[in-house]
């Protein structure tokens, strides 16, 4: 039966043109008899008219619009309310159903209700810019009329914190000048200033601009009432002044190779996707390949929080050693979370070891259990020492008998040996392999602390720094994998001054090296920054070092990127290395 009453059409008429309308709007306009909208909305659409009644309203009655609409609507006309993009999405629709159900309209026997889709600022800027969303994405409006301002912070920096790309919709006006720049400030902390900005204004109207720019250098354009200012996030580039998001992880495709490593069937599954909820339910890799690993660190990382509080409890861990307080505080809870402290060196570190092994072994129990009473799997480094290259018969046996039918040994280009498996008890597995004298160490985003051999601990003046680095460093959590390596002598033939942070012992003294990058087609040397440390403070400065990159540096941010960044570290000057090849990085970096 038609309904007495009339009919309410909520149009969103997209960004502005007659191109980006769609076709249900086209006829939605043409089949109302009233129009009510914003002035300046009835202009743009005024071509698409044929007679309706108008009824303009200026910007701020918004209610009295969705009242007015109402109200004609139930007087038995066909009313159209007009959003430019889409009416959903900071536009009239929900005002429009807030006015009904104040008075109590019912869908049954209510005026009925039709919303027609519109193409969003979002979306409509995005084209212009490139492909900037692409990935997960969320509008935040900077108007604070109608939201509190504290309110609209704490949106920004959950996105912000989060790695979304975000819209900022209304992010300025002629009076609302000072939410824009805060905005930039609170983006900055969580965010390389580099990060690709798109400032679109007024798109596919008549005086769109479209601007490509930079975080930090943003606030430095025109941004206006009519402006959608689009943020990238940690992995979005500018390539010929287009602003490109990637789709997914690198690691699943390889942009530049025709024969994919994987094929279209094998991406899908759960082996290949590590990152996925799937894998950390607790599959086990059933065709472990070369692509194929597989992340699940999630037991280190689940224990830290208790391992911690457990931590901080104790008053002795804050005075630990000379390293930075939250430092010495992070590098017990790692342990106790399942690194190993070489027995004299935990006593000259810290004095604290039975204290502090009692309690991580407590924070790491129990969290391996995956989804669905599924053992989780279990990743770790495992080594024979810090400078001991020498596994014993007894120690590879039990990594095979641990790694069983459905777990994995893996040596990676790292000379690291990798043991993952599935495992419902790491603490008990993390004991096992303690008792047989060797390393456990988190993998992923961690700090590494590598040495030499030292000539088959021939020349070990070195290895009580290397152990102490080792016990207050490794595994602690890095904005990036980071690697500190030290060689025993300036053969330094394990290739120290290739890595991250690089520390090669003469007699003497320590040289120390910053900045390098062993992989990839641009592979450089670490930069020569002091000669002859000695001995009694070589390690206080490493530690400072790590301290201001964890402190400053942004998540994904390599340490010889971060060094070029900030320019000085430690007091030690960043100087640019002669240019080499111009890489495209696909896989990682
Ligand atoms: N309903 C609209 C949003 C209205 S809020 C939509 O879905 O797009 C108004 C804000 O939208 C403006 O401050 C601006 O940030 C953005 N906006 C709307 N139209 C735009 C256009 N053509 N170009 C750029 N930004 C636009």
């Amino acid at each position: 039966m038609m309904s007495p009453l009339g009919k309410l059409l909520v149009i969103g008429f997209g960004p502005g043109d007659m191109e980006h309308i769609t076709k249900r709007a086209l006829d939605a306009l043409s089949e109302s008899e009233v129009i009510i909208g914003y002035n300046t909305y009835v202009d743009l659409i005024r071509p698409l008219l044929n007679g309706q009644e108008i009824v303009r309203t200026g910007m701020t009655e918004e209610v009295s619009r969705a009242q007015e609409a109402v109200r004609q609507a139930e007087m038995g006309k066909k009313v159209a309310v007009i959003s430019s993009g889409d009416a959903g999405v900071y536009g009239m629709a929900g005002l429009v159903y807030e006015v009904l159900m104040q008075k109590g309209w019912r869908r049954e026997d209510g005026v009925e209700v039709e919303v027609v889709p519109g193409i969003s600022a979002i979306q409509s800027c995005a084209s212009l810019l490139g492909a900037p969303v692409m990935h997960d994405a969320c509008t935040i409006s900077l108007s604070d009329h109608l939201t509190p301002w504290e309110t609209i912070v704490k949106r920004v920096e959950a996105a912000a914190s989060a790695d979304f790309v975000i819209a900022l919709y209304n992010p300025r006006s002629g009076r609302r000048t000072r939410q824009i720049v805060e905005t930039q400030s609170i983006l900055l902390r969580y965010r390389d200033p580099q990060t690709p900005v798109g400032l679109v204004k007024s798109a596919y109207r008549e005086r769109q601009q479209v601007i490509v720019t930079t975080l930090e250098d943003m606030l430095n354009h025109d941004i206006g009432m009519l402006t959608t200012v689009i943020i990238g996030n940690s992995s979005t580039m500018v390539y010929d002044g287009l602003i490109v998001t990637p789709r997914g992880y690198q690691r699943k495709y390889t942009l530049d190779a025709t024969e994919q490593a994987l094929k279209p069937h094998q991406r899908l599954r759960t082996e290949a996707e590590p990152w996925s909820l799937g894998a950390q339910a607790g599959a086990a890799p059933a065709v472990p390949g070369p692509s194929a690993s597989v992340a699940a660190t999630a037991v280190a990382a689940q224990a830290r929080p208790q391992a911690v509080a457990a931590v901080q409890g104790s008053p002795s861990a804050a005075q630990a050693g000379s390293a930075p307080a939250s430092l010495a505080a992070e590098a017990l809870s790692r342990l106790a979370a399942g690194g190993r402290l070489p027995d004299d060196a935990s006593a000259r570190w810290s004095g604290q070891t039975p204290a502090v092994s009692a309690s991580g072994v407590g924070a790491a129990a129990g969290t391996a259990t995956g989804g669905f009473g599924k053992p989780a799997l279990f990743e770790v480094g495992v080594s024979p020492g810090v400078g001991n290259k020498k596994f014993t018969a007894r120690q590879m046996a039990l990594l095979a008998e641990i790694a069983g039918e459905d777990g994995e040994v893996e040596y990676t280009p790292d000379h690291q040996i990798v043991l993952r498996v599935p495992c419902a008890d790491p603490e008990e597995l993390v004991g096992r392999l303690r008792d047989e004298r060797l390393i456990v160490m988190p993998i992923g985003d961690v700090f590494k602390v590598k040495a030499c051999d030292f000539c088959n601990m021939e020349k070990d003046d070195a290895v009580p720094v290397a152990e102490h680095l080792q016990v207050v460093l490794g595994g602690l959590q890095a904005p990036k994998e980071t690697s500190i390596a030290l060689n025993g002598c300036g053969m330094a033939c394990y290739g120290a001054v290739l890595e991250d942070i690089g520390i090669v012992y003469r007699k003497g003294g320590y040289d120390l090296f910053l900045g390098g990058k062993k992989f990839g087609r641009n592979a450089h040397a670490a930069q020569p920054v002091a000669e002859g440390i000695p001995g009694e403070q070589i390690t206080d400065i490493v530690e400072h070092i790590i301290a201001e990159y964890k402190e400053k540096g942004h998540p994904n941010e390599r340490f010889h990127k971060f060094f070029k960044r900030v320019g000085v570290v430690a007091g030690f000057r960043h100087e640019d290395a002669p240019a080499t090849v111009e890489v495209n990085a696909v896989c990682g970096d």
